[in-house]
């Protein structure tokens, strides 16, 4: 008989060369206790969280944690159901009247999570004939879903706007298109150029969505996302996004201003077919959005951690991947694979959690370690973090830039 496990060998030979050099392991690590957003037991030491994208750190706000304790005490712990039969509570509906608030928009869709938005989406708004234009480092959860769908797939060069542009200039005049973004690129921490990307989908009559899981919170005047400090609002068919970064929680949404979006609610199958978030979670989610709508003083507290992290790492000599901080991710290139296991290893010896990324998550094969920072970091702690890397440097013999 074949072993159909056979076919990873490659994959568990890698793992046991790369744990034989010594190091911790980074994909296999119990946070033994979470103190706050910021602070963990690990490995029974004190760690500082860098790398748990809890940019406003809603997890443990006290408004949130009571809402979800009242919701457990009186709907129980979950709906047994789909949002279709028997799944959709008042929580549920709560959340997506938050959500329609928060966003301004009429539409607003709960899933189960960001993940199965974007599958949602992508499998069920393009169909046979039509396409699905997308970035190349889009999140797995896009090529998921366009794996999962029938339309045709056309990628564009990483936040190329010429290649965008050429790529849709290709594709016949009247067929379906959707063009889709991200407002952050999680591994390297980008930004994309909305105003100009959406500007040209528009030009070739394609509809947009753009995946703001990694800027909603912190970016625009109302925290909605990159999109809305771009100013392309009104140009953007749907926004896609999550409950498990900013909001704190767990769960993913789709929101329109689309007249016929509610159809979606019963021709999504990620949607369709999976039980609904416990009601406990929508409440923790509906306390942390109307919160997050009235969240300044956090969001600018963000901005300043994430600038003095990048600035402080950049003057020590660690590379970068973007030459300013364009967002609250803050990507660290490593040599290789050795040396970014290494360095995490000492990292998370000193007390430091960070989120070691390589191929295939990351780009052009790159080895990252990479920070997400928190409004609840405090500026001494961003100092200990920056202290640490070069600490851990050492120890792992990283060369730094002079
Ligand atoms: N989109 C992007 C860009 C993401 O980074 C992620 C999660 N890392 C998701 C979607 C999926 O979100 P969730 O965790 O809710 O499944």
């Amino acid at each position: 008989m074949a072993d159909l496990f056979d076919k990873f060998d490659p994959i568990i030979a890698e793992k046991a060369a790369l744990l034989a050099t010594g190091v911790n392991d980074p994909f296999n690590l119990v946070m033994e206790q979470v103190h706050s957003p910021t602070e963990a037991t690990v490995n029974g030491r004190e760690t500082i969280l860098v790398g748990t994208y809890n940019y406003m750190g809603m997890t443990f706000d006290p408004d949130v944690i009571a809402a979800g304790k009242e919701a457990l005490d009186r709907y129980g712990a979950g709906t047994t159901g789909s949002r279709v039969l028997n799944g959709t509570y008042q929580g549920h509906r709560d959340v997506e009247e938050a959500l329609k608030d928060f966003y301004g928009t009429d539409h607003a869709m709960v899933f189960s999570t960001g993940y199965q938005a974007n599958l949602g989406l992508m499998a069920t708004m393009a169909a046979r004939g039509e396409y699905i234009i997308l970035d190349a480092d889009s999140h797995a959860s896009i090529y998921d879903g366009c794996a999962m769908g029938n339309a045709d797939i056309v990628r564009f060069r990483h936040n190329s706007v010429e290649d965008l542009d050429k790529r849709l200039g290709r594709l016949p005049a009247e067929a379906g298109k959707l063009v889709v973004l991200e407002g952050v690129y999680s591994m390297l921490g980008d930004i994309a150029p909305l105003k100009e990307m959406v500007a040209v989908a528009k030009k070739h009559g394609a509809m947009t969505v753009v995946d703001e899981a990694h800027g909603m919170g912190f970016f625009g005047p109302n925290g909605r996302g990159v999109y809305e400090a771009a100013g392309v609002e009104a140009d953007v068919d749907f926004v896609v996004g999550t409950f498990s970064k900013s909001v704190g929680t767990v769960g993913g949404f789709v929101v329109s201003n689309h007249p016929k979006f509610e159809v979606l609610r019963l021709v999504c199958r990620p949607y369709v077919f999976t039980a609904s978030l416990p009601p406990s979670v929508v409440a923790t989610a509906a306390t942390s959005i109307r919160k997050l709508k009235h969240a300044e003083s956090k969001r600018q507290h963000l901005w300043e951690n994430s600038r003095k992290l990048h600035g402080g790492l950049k003057t020590k000599g660690f590379t970068i991947a973007t030459e300013t901080a364009e967002s609250a991710i803050i990507a660290v290139l490593m040599p290789g694979q050795e040396a970014c296991a290494r360095m995490w290893s000492a990292l998370i010896e000193l007390g430091i959690y960070v989120n070691m990324a390589r191929p295939p998550a990351t780009p052009a094969g790159m080895f990252l370690l990479r920070c997400s920072l928190c409004a609840e970091h405090t500026a001494e702690q961003v100092d200990i973090i920056i202290a640490r890397f070069v600490q851990a440097a050492g120890i792992a013999g990283i060369p730094l830039n002079a």
